[in-house]
């Protein structure tokens, strides 16, 4: 097992609904030795690719946009959620159903901040059925920024999500997959991706 999965199965908690609590240490409470080392693999993932700039949602992705963005030496965007959209033209914008909370944000981003000139490495903490990154993608899409890869720190690989990107052709690696989590037992099962 490596770091990710080894903190999964120690401190990590199944929930109903296909849901992996992970708050003690990665996205309520965070353990930020742990999300330094996120951020330095997702660089060894992804220095070889021209990277100008990190693009996340809030809230969960910031801080290990943060993390990968030291490493990078690169600003971090982050997408913001909201309920309603002043459609004014300065701002990008994509409708995303979020998976814990079941209800659909628009997540917005500023025009300043995103154009065809970026290559942006998109992060966040999980991987479901893929809504987040698909906003976050198309958000790119608009700005007509490039996307060279995405990293996330927990893929739920039984969920639709990984497949969905990785055949839009995307370079999406995951620092974990969860094959399987077993609520009764507490058991998870990770993808051996060697
Ligand atoms: P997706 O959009 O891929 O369906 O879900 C990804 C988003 O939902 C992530 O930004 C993450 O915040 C949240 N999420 C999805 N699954 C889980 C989960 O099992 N646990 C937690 N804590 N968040 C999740």
């Amino acid at each position: 097992m490596n770091f990710v999965e080894e903190r999964i199965a120690k401190d990590g908690v199944i929930k109903s609904g296909n849901v992996l609590k992970v708050d003690s240490f990665l996205n309520h409470q965070m353990d930020v030795d742990f999300i330094d080392r996120i951020g330095r693999e997702f660089y060894k993932g992804f220095s070889c690719k021209p990277i100008n700039k990190i693009l996340t949602i809030e809230a969960s992705g910031i801080a290990i946009a943060y993390a990968a963005a030291r490493h990078f030496n690169v600003p971090v965007v982050f997408a913001k959620k909201s309920r309603s959209v002043n459609i004014s033209g300065d701002t990008y914008v994509s409708e995303v159903e979020s998976f814990t909370h079941k209800k659909k944000n628009m997540v917005v981003v500023s025009k300043r901040f995103l154009n065809e000139t970026d290559h942006i490495l998109i992060v966040d903490d999980f991987l479901a059925n893929g809504c987040a990154l698909q906003g976050l993608c198309s958000i790119a899409d608009s700005a007509h920024a490039h996307v060279e890869g995405i990293g996330i720190v927990i893929e739920k690989g039984f969920q639709i999500g990984g497949q969905v990107i990785r055949n839009l052709g995307y370079d999406l690696q995951s620092l974990s997959i969860v094959e399987a989590m077993d609520e009764s037992t507490g058991e998870i099962v990770f993808r051996n991706q060697k």
